[in-house]
Parts: structure tokens; sequence; C-alpha cells
């Protein structure tokens, strides 16, 4: 009776398993990740159609870039009253999700911002060298183009933005924590504000060759604590490696 009973429990066990990952909704979503069998040499090969494997990849590194004078600070029209609504652990990154309201102007297109998300240790080199925290800004144009702003941060004095981001933290895997409050993106940006600028990809799957990137060259500060934190609950180096510049022109601002 009691082997009847096992086999019962185990065939309910096998079952279900199957069911769950034949329904996963996030099957497609997680289905790549930052190492092994399913890590960036692998991403190419993950589903039909996606450009990771294109000549025009993200991140890379930013050197053999002209200055140009000609570049104007970028038309950010952030206010301190927009609200992030949300924060998720998608299994790839911390990722904040704003409401509408915040945007920038791109040559004469609205891009709003949508979310902001971090990589441990940061993707784009500059001039070589990586900085311990990469967060990007992602906006969006009606049509579909992206604009991804990259901030750079170094180890150093305690960061306030950084230490209201941090109080609804931890998360799960898959989880989210409703916000709904104001935060003035404002405040995590670098005084200076000059900045490289390229055409590139997502970073992630499926590297869609959309996106005009602009990073900022100089840093700003988040403690060390503030990183290891945030280090804590994302998988260990969730970054991609650079790729070929390809012969694309980056431009440094100089204002
Ligand atoms: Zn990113």
């Amino acid at each position: 009776m009691n082997k009847i009973k096992s086999i019962f429990l185990i065939l309910i066990v096998v079952t279900s398993c199957g069911t769950e990952s034949a329904t996963d909704k996030n099957a497609n979503q997680n289905h790549w990740s930052y190492e092994g069998e399913t890590g960036p040499e692998h991403w190419d090969e993950l589903e039909k159609n996606n450009q990771c494997s294109g000549l025009f990849q993200s991140p890379i590194n930013l050197v053999n870039f002209s200055e140009d004078k000609n570049l104007n600070p970028l038309d950010l029209h952030y206010a301190d009253s927009t609200k992030i609504h949300s924060v998720e652990n998608n299994g790839h990154t911390i990722k904040y999700n704003f409401e509408k309201g915040d945007y920038l102007i791109y040559n004469d297109k609205r891009f709003n911002l949508v979310q902001f998300h971090f990589h441990e240790p940061a993707e784009h080199l500059i001039e070589g060298v990586r900085y311990p925290l990469e967060i990007h800004l992602v906006h969006t144009s009606e049509e579909g183009e992206i604009c991804v702003l990259g901030i750079m941060a170094k180890e150093g004095k305690n960061s306030e933005p950084f230490e209201f981001l941090e109080r609804f933290l931890p998360l799960e895997q898959d989880e989210s924590k409703l916000i709904n409050k104001s935060f003035d993106i404002q405040s995590t940006l670098p005084e200076n504000q000059n900045y490289f600028t390229y055409k590139g990809s997502l970073t992630t799957p499926p590297c869609t060759e959309n996106v005009t990137w602009f990073v900022f060259k100089e840093p700003i500060n988040v403690s060390e604590a503030q990183v290891e934190l945030l280090r804590g609950f994302m998988p260990i180096n969730n970054y991609r490696d650079h790729k070929p510049q390809n012969g694309r022109i980056i431009k440094l601002s100089h204002f």
C-alpha cells in the first residue's frame, strides 16, 4: 500500500513539474542568463531573429572617439514629481519602473523614461576602465526607438538617492513591489554631463540594434556598502562583454 502511495506521489510531482515548465509565462523572458549554456556566447542561438551576433552591438569600449564641440547638452525633462511605479527582480537585474512624466528630446523626438536598472560591474568601458556599477535609464519613442542613458558609479561617499531606492529591497526572483512615490532621477546624474554617444543595441537578448547610447563620462559616487547590497540581489557579473566598434563613430561632447 505504502509503495503504491509513493509511486502515486512521484507521478503527481513529475506531472506537475512538466505542466509548470510548459506553461511558465516567464519562460521566454528568463531563458537566457549570464553564464553557462544560456550565457552570452549562446544568446544568438536562443531564439530566431535576435540580433545578438550583429555588427553594431553594445556594450563597447569607449575609445577611439572624437570630441565634438557642436554636441549640445542632453535635452532632459526630468521632474522631481515623477513617480516610480514599482521595482522588480526579473532574474537578470533589479529594475525600477517609472510612471509617465520624465522624458528626453533627441532629434526633435520625445523619448519617455520607462525604467532604469543596474549592471554590476559596468558594461561599457571608458578608455579601457570598467567601473563597479552601470545604471541604464531606458527611454522609448512611440515608434519603439530607444535611447539609453548610461551612468557609471564609482565607490565613494554614500548616495542618498540609492538609500531611497534600496529601501525597497530585497526582492526574490520574479518578485515585484509597488512603490508609487515621487523620485527625482536628476539627483542620480553626475555634475558634469558631458557624454559619449554612439549607435548600438540592447545589451540583453534580443540585442536589437535600435539604440542610441549616451554614456556620461563622469561617474557618480555610491558607497561600497550600497554597491555590495545591490550585488547581492542580482546574478553575479550581470554584464555582457564589450563588442567590436566595427567602424562606428563615437563622439564625446565638450561643453
Ligand atoms: Zn542594461
